[in-house]
């Protein structure tokens, strides 16, 4: 396993500080942490990935698209090459929702190495959530449209990390 750092436990609880009064949309309401931990955990122990930028990326990924988190904020406290890994990961919420999905597509090639890293993590757990503690409330169909998407966004990340593909290419064969 790879070495687990101050900057990174310092990230951890930065985020769970952050995402403190969230929850994933699963039946037991889990803690919102629990994703970036999943993020982490893909990366770090299941594909081996020492990369110091995707593993903040990771653990911080959701802070600015999901809390009143900033880029300049992440900027002061990880360095602005972990704020521009988080800000490539981020949706434009200008945009309207279905748009904010095409983006996503049309985006992951140009995605830097650590970004492609941290997409490639979050929609591995992402499916894995679906498949096994999926949103309240979704049907069948939605459920299967967001694996499809997914697939569609990591078609555009392929030859990042042969591993961590591997265990996207797991999670999207549970497609339900
Ligand atoms: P959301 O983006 O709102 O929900 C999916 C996201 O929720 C994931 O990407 C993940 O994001 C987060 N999430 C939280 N908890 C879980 C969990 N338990 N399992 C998996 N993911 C979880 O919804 P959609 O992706 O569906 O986006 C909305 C789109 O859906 C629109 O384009 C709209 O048109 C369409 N739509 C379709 C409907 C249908 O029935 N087919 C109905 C309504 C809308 P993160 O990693 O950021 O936390
Ligand atoms: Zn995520």
């Amino acid at each position: 396993m790879s070495t687990v750092t101050a900057e990174l436990i310092d990230a951890l609880a930065f985020a769970a500080h952050k995402h403190r009064d969230q929850r994933r949309k699963d039946a037991q309401a889990s803690p919102y942490i629990n994703h970036p931990i999943a993020l982490l955990r893909v990366l770090a122990v299941e594909a081996r990935v020492t990369d110091r930028l995707a593993l903040l990326g990771a653990l911080l990924h959701d802070t600015v698209e999901d809390t009143q988190t900033t880029e300049a904020e992440l900027a002061e406290q990880f360095g602005a090459d972990v704020a521009a890994v988080v800000m490539e990961v981020t949706d434009d919420t200008t945009q309207p929702k279905a748009r904010r999905k095409e983006l996503q597509v049309e985006h992951a090639p140009h995605l830097s190495r650590a970004a492609r890293l941290v997409k490639l993590a979050d929609k591995t757990c992402n499916l894995r959530d679906m498949a096994v503690h999926p949103p309240v409330g979704w049907p069948l169909e939605r459920r299967r449209e967001y694996f499809d998407w997914a697939v569609r966004v990591v078609a555009g990340l392929r030859g990042t990390h042969a591993g961590l593909e591997a265990l996207f290419d797991q999670a999207a064969a549970g497609r339900p």
